[in-house]
């Protein structure tokens, strides 16, 4: 059969959207977004890696005491940190000439090692580890009694963004934590680390340095702290985040303490988008 002329073809469907033109990159492709908060009433906390899992079962148990009398007021989603062990594969990656990207798929394993000990732990009072692409089975896990354990490392993987600088992934288990909350929608994370907050140094090299008890993430990072408790990364996005807008930093070293961050409490630091 000879071609048909060009006019004759049948038009291309199409599905008219708002987005359907272009290519997502102009600066007028503006969408009115009012993101749903899918599950703004979960505690998402970040259990420290370094700072709690590697201090043993003297820091562990206590603290596990705390979550499971806590299981039947509040919706738990626990996020672990990496620690010691995550270090040491930075440290040797790094000297290997490992890029970014390799580092942070590396990372990934020590974390999940974390959750899934800590899974082991709660097993008796519904400790149920979860990949961290099954946040649609959260409202069943909650319905049944359940204390879902995830690592808190995002699964950028080998798609970690380059950093500029060093070649440590920049974005580890505070970051996941924080976008965890974020893509759920609760407004404050709780990260439950070994000091009473965020000092103007840190406590453990300079114990003169005095605690902030609230502060905002631009006063944070244009006072330009020798060190911080947290990713730096995550400072950077609070002023973008439409739902995470506190984090608190609190002492599990601290009996109590987790309780009452979890009633709503300000003990520790409170870092505020701002
Ligand atoms: P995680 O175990 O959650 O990864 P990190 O060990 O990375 O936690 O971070 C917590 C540690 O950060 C604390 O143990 C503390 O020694 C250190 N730190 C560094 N700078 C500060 C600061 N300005 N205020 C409080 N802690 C700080
Ligand atoms: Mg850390």
């Amino acid at each position: 059969m000879a071609d048909r002329d060009v006019a004759d073809r049948p038009a291309r469907r199409t599905l008219a959207s708002s987005l359907g033109e272009g290519a997502l990159t102009s600066s007028a492709t503006t969408v009115d977004y009012s993101p749903v908060a899918m599950m703004p009433d979960v505690k998402v906390l970040k259990i420290g890696g370094q700072s709690v899992m590697d201090r043993g079962r003297s820091a562990i148990f206590p603290l596990l005491d705390e979550i499971v009398a806590a299981k039947g007021q509040h919706q738990l989603l626990l996020c672990c940190g990496g620690g010691t062990r995550a270090r040491h594969i930075y440290s040797i990656g790094a000297d290997l000439e490992m890029p970014t990207g390799v580092l942070a798929a590396l990372g990934q394993y020590v974390p999940r090692q974390n959750a899934r000990m800590l899974q082991m732990l709660l097993a008796r009072h519904g400790g149920l580890f979860i990949m961290t692409d099954d946040f649609e089975k959260l409202p069943l896990y909650f319905n049944v009694g359940c204390i879902p354990i995830m690592t808190g490392m995002p699964p950028f993987g080998y798609w970690e963004k380059p950093d500029g600088e060093g070649r440590i992934p920049r974005h580890r288990t505070d970051a996941g934590t924080f976008l965890s909350a974020e893509v759920l929608g609760v407004r404050r994370a709780i990260f439950v680390k070994d000091e009473d907050g965020l000092y103007e140094d840190d406590p453990k090299k300079n114990p003169s340095a005095r605690l902030i008890p609230r502060i905002s993430s631009s006063e944070l990072l244009a006072r330009d702290l020798p060190d911080l408790i947290v990713e730096r990364v995550v400072l950077e996005y609070l002023p973008r985040a439409r739902y995470c807008h506190e984090l608190q930093f609190i002492n599990a070293r601290k009996p109590g303490q987790l309780t009452r961050a979890l009633a709503g409490e300000d003990v520790g630091t409170i870092i505020y988008k701002g």
